[in-house]
């Protein structure tokens, strides 16, 4: 059976009771009433008068869904039947929110190694997707999967990489998008110049990644960035009133952090200031670029403080006391070294060494500064290409000194934390069923991430090893 999430409405009549009314295109937002309280989190659906149903299809009408939730196809079947006795009342508590029909089976990866987005937690365990997408411990009623020899863990994050870039077709981001979730990326973000257009594009795709943008990245006149072909009038901050603009217009285009190059040249501390300042006004984490010694430095003694910064000095490793300092301030950290490396390898500025960079990140590393991972991939010639760079960042953050659960840690549970994007990054009952399904053991062995075997995002399976192999016959 096939059917649109405009096919059916819920229509709510009190807080105990709703009717379900077919009517295409109807918002069901639009039928709750005056009265209903704004706070609720969950809905409980009881069913107390459904003839001829399995008992399957019952317990899965009678779980516990998470406002906003997704309606499985399952479920929704079972609503349209019941919408054929259109006096049929269901039980409601506390209450109720718009649901959307998306194709959903339980499912369950039986007899894996469970990485939890901290530790291992049973060697050989069970995780269940219930059909609302979501991780849940009751395993009843479901398909299974053998992943015996396996490891499950969240799904990965990207937290720096730029999808669009002057010239690039859409159709080679969407295939970069693409190349992130076979390498068990389902969330990253763009740190310039995705604009809310081509994020707007992207977004909501089932078969791509979750992306978080900047938009816009914040430099000034005379910089190396301003020079970039994707700087525009728009990126140019000269002043402090043009900094106060240019959050203002960041937020009115729906980015979701703000972006600082600090360079030398580049924007003036009180600049930097300004932008940090305003970006916290309105609630917005600010990412500050830094691969120079001095920029790194400025970027730390931004007031307010900013949130995190991204890259490692390249010129020279990190100056007596920053890292320390960075984990005073509980500033993040995302070194970049895949970009690092191959950035310094092709020799663009010959004084900037990857070795600096490597032991710039073991300082932070040793400090205790948190470290997520990023790569900066991008589309130009000699970038750390999309997806399989999260591989290379992987092996250069254990090389600075990261055990292979620290750097799990960080690319899920920690990303997750720090990006304040609470339901996911970790396997718990009640969160996302974003998933990553590898063979062998990447808690011992970091090159076992390399081996993906599944990919499921919100709980919709988005890539398997096999049916890709079958599809490229
Ligand atoms: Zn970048």
């Amino acid at each position: 059976m096939h059917a649109s999430s405009s096919d059916i409405s819920i229509c709510v009549k009190n807080i105990q009771q709703f009717y379900i009314c077919m009517t295409r295109g109807m918002d069901s937002r639009s039928l709750v009433p005056p009265d209903y309280p704004s706070c609720s989190t969950f809905v409980d659906l009881k069913v107390r008068a459904c003839p001829n149903l399995s008992p399957c299809l019952l317990s899965s009408l009678d779980s516990t869904h998470h406002r906003d939730s997704h309606l499985s196809l399952t479920q929704l079947s079972l609503l349209t039947e019941l919408v054929g006795h259109p006096h049929t009342v269901l039980n409601i508590s506390p209450c109720f929110s718009k649901f959307q029909a998306v194709r959903m089976s339980k499912f369950s990866i039986t007899n894996v190694r469970i990485f939890d987005g901290e530790k291992v937690v049973q060697e050989q365990g069970t995780v269940t997707i219930d059909q609302n997408g979501l991780i849940t411990d009751d395993h009843s009623c479901a398909a299974s999967f053998d992943a015996t020899g396996m490891t499950i863990l969240p799904s990965l994050w990207d937290t720096h990489v730029h999808v669009f870039g002057p010239g690039v077709p859409t159709s080679t981001s969407i295939a970069s998008l693409s190349d992130m979730l076979k390498c068990g990326i389902t969330t990253a973000i763009d740190t310039g110049k995705m604009s809310k257009e081509q994020h707007d594009l992207i977004q909501n795709r089932p078969e791509l990644p979750d992306i978080r943008f900047t938009g816009n990245f914040a430099t000034s006149t005379g910089s190396t960035h301003s020079k970039f072909q994707m700087a525009d009038s728009n990126s140019i901050v000269d002043d402090v009133e043009a900094a106060t603009t240019f959050v203002s217009k960041r937020v009115n285009e729906g980015a979701d952090y703000i972006k600082i190059v600090a360079d030398v040249p580049g924007p003036s501390q009180a600049i930097i200031d300004q932008l940090s300042s305003k970006a916290k006004e309105h609630g917005m984490m600010t990412i500050v670029h830094a691969s120079i010694n001095e920029a790194f430095r400025m970027a730390l003694k931004a007031q307010p403080d900013v949130n995190i910064i991204t890259h490692v000095p390249m010129d020279k490793d990190l100056a007596g006391g920053d890292a320390s300092r960075m984990a005073t301030k509980n500033t993040v950290a995302v070194p970049t070294l895949a970009m690092s490396e191959v950035f310094c390898k092709a020799g663009f500025k010959p004084h900037y060494k990857f070795p600096n960079a490597m032991e710039s990140a073991k300082q932070l590393h040793r400090a205790g500064v948190t470290i997520l991972v990023g790569t900066d991939s991008n589309h130009s010639p000699v970038g750390p290409k999309h997806g399989e760079s999260l591989f290379r960042e992987v092996e250069l953050l254990a090389e600075a000194g990261m055990e292979p659960i620290e750097i799990l840690t960080a690319a899920t549970k920690l990303s997750a934390k720090c990006f304040d994007m609470l339901d996911r990054g970790v396997i718990a009952p009640g969160k996302r069923a974003d998933l990553l399904l590898v063979d062998g053991n990447p808690t011992e062995d970091l090159q076992a991430l390399r081996k993906v075997v599944k990919v499921w995002k919100a709980g919709k399976e988005v890539y398997s090893v096999s049916s890709s192999a079958t599809s490229h016959d």
